[in-house]
């Protein structure tokens, strides 16, 4: 029989989604330089230059059935020694390759991670604003989502933490840099996190897992620096893609770290891996893996998103507009005039600027810009920015 719920899922396009066919049909109908596509997390820049040497390089020395084949379940034995190393060296995190999982990039490190810890009658909280996925990948694993308010700025609110995470909270999902704010946490605001739900497991009894959603980790600006949970919280599962930062989002490539210092490490991983294959995400795409093998830690070329972070919010901010002050991922919120996100999204169509209302997020009242887009997008759309934003004023 077929399962209503998927079948409602599966019909229900996501707003983003939604939004971003009406722009495939606008740029058909009036041209794509007249539309002002801020809809997509589809990073802009190319893949850097080390990722096409890798391809290359891989095609050159690996035999094709042996580059083209299975590797086990979890993941090639020499990529993950790999990563785990580079973890180490880079931001100090405790790490084992035989606790790392390869998969098809963040949505498939954290649907499974979240089927390998959380069910029926738990509850898993999510600090708001966040990825509007989360709630699919909570639910379909059994479990509830709680949302849990941010602070000012987008900051963490420890207090809306604490009333929120109860003995049935099996997980919490923290977000750094954040989609859709690109708010990024300070490592106080980690360490007040990991120091909290310490003192909740000791009061419970059990874990409460730290499933950290990092796809955005190597996307911060102006040399500010964020903390990893791995570092201060021993229950961390980090959830990676190398989607954002290798600018790979179509190649379905990330993984899963368990911490060694978490408790039943061991089990934990072993859980891990039976999601994976409950789930049919074993053994992620190989060629990927290969490459992520030689070009994990290279860094993407930031120079380009963070000219149209400063453009574009010091346009909007001139303009009058409201708005966060990101330091990481390329995502901007801004606060719809009138305080209703839906309707200001439904207005800027009329000037061909598509924006995410902030409702789906847990952000109502805000909308989310993506502005991994070409400098001149932001250039031209300002005045159509401007004059949305003098339309409330009639
Ligand atoms: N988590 C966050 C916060 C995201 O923004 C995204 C994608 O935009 C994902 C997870 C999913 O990433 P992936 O494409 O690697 O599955």
């Amino acid at each position: 029989m077929i399962q209503q719920d998927m079948m409602q899922l599966g019909k229900r396009r996501s707003t983003i989604r939604e939004l971003f066919e009406f722009g495939r049909q606008r740029k058909e109908a009036v041209g794509a330089d007249k539309v002002f596509d801020f809809s997509l997390g589809n990073p802009s820049v190319p893949a850097p230059q080390a990722v096409e040497q890798a391809i290359r390089e891989l095609l050159e020395e690996k035999d094709p059935v042996s580059l083209h084949g299975y590797t086990s379940a979890q993941g090639d034995a020499g990529v993950r020694r790999i990563i785990a190393e580079n973890l180490k060296a880079r931001y100090g995190v405790p790490c084992d390759p035989d606790l790392i999982y390869m998969t098809c990039g963040a949505a498939a490190s954290l649907t499974i991670s979240l089927h390998a810890v959380a069910g029926e009658g738990d509850e898993v909280a999510v600090l708001t604003p966040y990825f509007p996925e989360y709630r699919v990948f909570v639910e379909k694993a059994g479990a509830k989502l709680v949302e849990v308010p941010c602070g000012a700025g987008f900051g963490l609110d420890l207090e809306a933490l604490d009333r929120a995470v109860t003995e049935k909270t099996a997980a919490v999902i923290v977000n750094s840099p954040n989609n859709p704010t690109g708010v990024v946490l300070k490592p106080e605001e980690i360490s007040a996190l990991a120091a909290l739900l310490s003192e909740k497991e000791a009061a419970f009894g059990h874990p409460v897992y730290l499933i950290s959603d990092e796809p955005y980790r190597e996307l911060i600006y102006g040399g500010k620096r964020t903390a990893l949970p791995a570092q201060v919280y021993p229950d961390t599962i980090t959830c990676y893609s190398y989607s954002k930062a290798l600018s790979l989002p179509g190649e379905r490539i990330g993984y899963i770290a368990v911490s060694p210092k978490a408790r039943d490490a061991g089990d934990l991983y072993a859980a891990v891996c039976g999601a994976g294959r409950a789930l049919g995400f074993v053994c992620a795409p190989a060629l990927f893996q290969y490459v992520a093998g030689k070009c994990d830690g290279v860094l993407p070329d930031l120079a380009a998103y963070d000219e149209n972070r400063r453009l574009l919010t010091e346009g909007l901010r001139e303009i009058g507009y409201e708005t966060a002050s990101p330091d990481g991922a390329f995502y901007l919120f801004v606060k719809a005039p009138d305080g209703n996100a839906p309707a200001f999204s439904e207005r800027a169509k009329k000037y061909e600027i598509l924006l995410v209302p902030g409702d789906d997020f847990g952000g109502p009242g805000w909308a989310r810009l993506a502005y991994c887009v070409k400098k001149e997008t932001i250039v031209n759309a300002l005045p159509a920015f401007r004059a949305l934003y003098e339309s409330y004023g009639e």
